[in-house]
């Protein structure tokens, strides 16, 4: 069974990993926690970078940063995971879902202005499949109703939007390295990415349970103590370790997963008639973090999965649009109507695509997509 996805191991990580386990400090910050955070600051050239246990802890640090408070509105797609909304429900703000853009799956640009209220206080973007959102669109509208922009790069390390990595578009931005993104810091992990330097200082603090610690350690303060609200946002120097061997060959696992989307999409251009194919805009440069075909419709998609099981070959569908769920029913609210969302979800099914698949296992899912799809 080709399974839909590995996560990334390259024989790099045991030497950092073995190297952590065997220091005087496995907690937080410690060597290869500085060594991702450089690594990241470099790449990315953001004010400063912070490792964090997930994304979904970055999300929530973003929220905290940008003092939600209860009553807040924030905007976002309701085609994301749960996290995008439950870091800013967490502080009491209430979510206003907006429909997707059929072609990219990421939040329809033209239909944020009209969702903003004096209650505004962000836009969420999230970047689905590595594909950039329309940035500089959602970055004019927040510069003039002055609303603060954090981008849900989960999905993004490596990919680009007109020349700038994901995450540093947007006030914030955050990464994952759950096991299922491109890069992983051994199962899970994520990374908070700070563009706007005047947040730096009450990150670091958040980061560190609410004491100003990372202060005391560079010698600013004289006295560690508790200054603010926060949580325990470090992850492990082992995770750091597993994830600093991965960073070292970040373009070659990138150029090898883009290798396997475009054997992919030259081998079912010919079948178009049937399965639409993803849409890489103009001023994106994707990461290929996913490669999925849109069915006809739900009832195709549901075969096409079983076909592709009996083929021996695990695909999966994915969001189920948020503002129809229980808890996106009871703390959001879609502002106009779904005329893409819930149609498009319905319809799109994922293939299996990792860094290091091997060419027969690429070969054994194009014959399987040829065989399926000759029969629905
Ligand atoms: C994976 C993902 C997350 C959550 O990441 P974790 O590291 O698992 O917390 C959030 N948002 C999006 C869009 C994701 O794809």
């Amino acid at each position: 069974m080709i399974p839909f996805n590995r996560p990334l191991y390259t024989g790099n990580e045991d030497q950092y990993v073995t190297a952590a386990m065997r220091s005087t400090k496995m907690s937080g910050d410690g060597k290869f926690g500085k060594l991702c955070h450089s690594w990241f600051e470099e790449y990315l050239g953001c004010a400063k970078a912070l490792l964090t246990p997930s994304c979904t802890h970055a999300l929530e640090m973003a929220a905290i940063l940008i003092n939600i408070q209860p009553g807040d509105e924030v905007i976002m797609p309701s085609y994301t995971f749960v996290s995008t909304a439950n870091a800013f429900i967490m502080r009491g703000a209430k979510v206003i879902f907006v429909d997707v853009r059929p072609d990219t799956m990421n939040i329809d640009e033209t239909l944020i202005e009209v969702a903003i209220t004096e209650k505004t206080k962000a836009i969420v973007p999230v970047h689905y499949a590595g594909v950039a959102c329309e940035m500089d669109v959602i970055m004019d509208i927040a510069t003039r109703h002055g609303l603060y922009v954090i981008e849900d790069a989960a999905q993004g390390m490596m990919s680009t939007y007109k020349g700038k990595p994901l995450g540093t578009i947007g006030h914030l931005g955050t990464y994952s390295f759950h096991e299922t993104k491109n890069y992983t810091s051994g199962g899970e992990g994520g990374l908070l990415i700070i563009n706007d330097e005047s947040f730096v200082g009450r990150a670091e603090i958040i980061r560190e349970k609410g004491t100003n610690r990372g202060q005391f350690w560079r010698g600013m303060v004289d006295k560690y103590t508790w200054v603010d609200i926060g949580s325990s946002y470090l992850p492990s120097e082992l995770q750091a370790a597993y994830l600093y061997g991965q960073l070292l060959c970040a373009d070659k696992v990138n150029e090898d997963r883009l290798n396997t989307w475009r054997s992919y999409y030259h081998a079912f251009a010919s079948y178009r008639d049937k399965v639409e194919l993803p849409y890489i805009p103009e001023n994106c440069v994707h990461n290929a973090h996913m490669f999925y075909i849109k069915c006809k419709d739900l009832d195709v998609r549901t075969k096409f999965i079983e076909g592709m099981k009996n083929q021996n070959v695990m695909t999966v569908f994915h969001y189920v649009p948020l503002h129809s769920s229980p808890c996106g029913q009871l703390y959001g609210t879609l502002s106009g109507s779904d005329n893409f969302t819930t149609k498009e979800s319905e319809r799109l099914v994922r293939l299996p695509l990792w860094g290091g698949m091997l060419s027969e296992e690429r070969n054994q899912v194009i014959r399987a997509v040829a065989t399926v799809l000759a029969e629905i």
